[in-house]
C-alpha cells in the first residue's frame, strides 16, 4: 500500500491515519508532525520551519521534498500512508520521481470530504501530543485526563497554527492548492472521496476500499457486504 491521505486542514487526516495504523499493517508519515518534531528538536529544518507555520505558510518544496523522501527512503520496504505532503503540484512531481526511481507508484490517494463549519469547531477542541503526535479532541475524543496523554502521562499541547484567524488562511490556501492536486491524481484513476461530518462515518469507507483493493482482511472480521465476505476468504485462503 503507497496511500496518499488528502483532505482540509482539520478534516480528521491524523485521526483516520491512526485507525488504519492501529488495524493495518501501515505505516503513516505525516509532514506536520515531522515539522512539529524538528522544531521541538530546535533542528535547522525546524527552524526555517517555525518560521512559516506560525504565519499559516507552507514550508518551501524543497525543504519539504528533501525531508518526506529521507523518511520514504528509511520505510521504502513498507506499506506507507502520507499524510499532508504533497500538498502543491511541484511536491507531487518531486514525490512521483522519488518512487520512479524505485519503480514504484502511489496506488490510492484518499480525498477526506467534511462540511467547514464542523471543521471549524474540531480545530478549536484539538489538542496534541507533540512527541507521538497523539491527536485528541475534547468533544469526542477527550484524554483521560484534562491536558495529558493517556500514553505517556506527558502534557498536551495546542497547535499554534490552531487558532479561528491562522485557520482561515490555511483553509484558502488549502482550497487553491488542493484543487490542482485533486486533478493531477483524479487522471490516473487512483482517486478516491470519502464524505462525511464524523471520523465514524468515513472510516468504514476507508477501510472497504483497502480491503477491495489490497486484498488484506478486515481487522475485526466485521465483514458487511458478500464483496467483502468473498475477498476475505481469497485474503485468508493466500495469507494465512
Ligand atoms: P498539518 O499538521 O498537516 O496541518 O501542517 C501544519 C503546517 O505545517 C502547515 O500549515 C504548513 O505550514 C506546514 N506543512 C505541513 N506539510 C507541508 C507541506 N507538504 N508543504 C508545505 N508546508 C507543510
Amino acid at each position: 500500500m503507497r496511500i496518499l491521505l488528502l483532505g482540509n486542514p482539520g478534516a480528521g487526516k491524523g485521526t483516520q491515519s491512526s485507525r488504519m495504523q492501529k488495524n493495518f499493517n501501515i505505516t503513516a508519515i505525516t509532514s506536520g508532525n515531522l515539522l512539529r518534531q524538528n522544531i521541538a528538536k530546535g533542528t535547522t529544518v525546524g527552524k526555517i520551519a517555525a518560521k512559516h507555520m506560525e504565519h499559516g505558510e507552507f514550508v518551501p518544496d524543497d525543504i519539504m521534498i528533501e525531508l518526506i523522501g529521507d523518511e520514504l527512503q528509511r520505510n521504502k520496504r513498507q506499506n506507507w500512508l502520507l499524510d499532508g505532503f504533497p500538498r502543491t503540484i511541484n511536491q507531487a512531481m518531486a514525490l512521483d520521481d522519488n518512487l520512479n526511481l524505485s519503480g514504484q507508484s502511489l496506488n490510492l490517494v484518499i480525498n477526506l470530504q467534511v462540511p467547514e463549519e464542523v471543521i471549524l469547531q474540531r480545530i478549536m477542541d484539538r489538542w496534541i501530543h507533540v512527541p507521538s503526535g497523539r491527536v485528541y479532541n475534547l468533544s469526542y475524543n477527550p484524554p483521560k485526563i484534562h491536558g495529558i496523554d493517556d500514553v505517556t502521562g506527558e502534557k498536551l499541547t495546542k497547535r499554534d497554527d490552531d487558532n479561528p484567524d491562522i485557520f482561515k488562511i490555511r483553509l484558502q490556501k488549502h482550497h487553491a492548492l488542493t484543487e490542482p492536486l485533486l486533478e493531477y491524481y483524479n487522471k490516473r484513476n487512483i482517486l478516491i472521496t470519502c464524505n462525511g461530518r464524523t471520523s465514524d462515518e468515513i472510516y468504514p469507507q476507508i477501510e472497504s476500499e483497502l480491503i477491495a483493493r489490497f486484498n488484506v482482511i478486515s481487522p475485526n472480521n466485521q465483514v458487511k457486504t458478500s464483496t467483502e465476505k468473498n475477498l476475505l476468504k481469497v485474503a485468508t485462503r493466500e495469507n494465512l
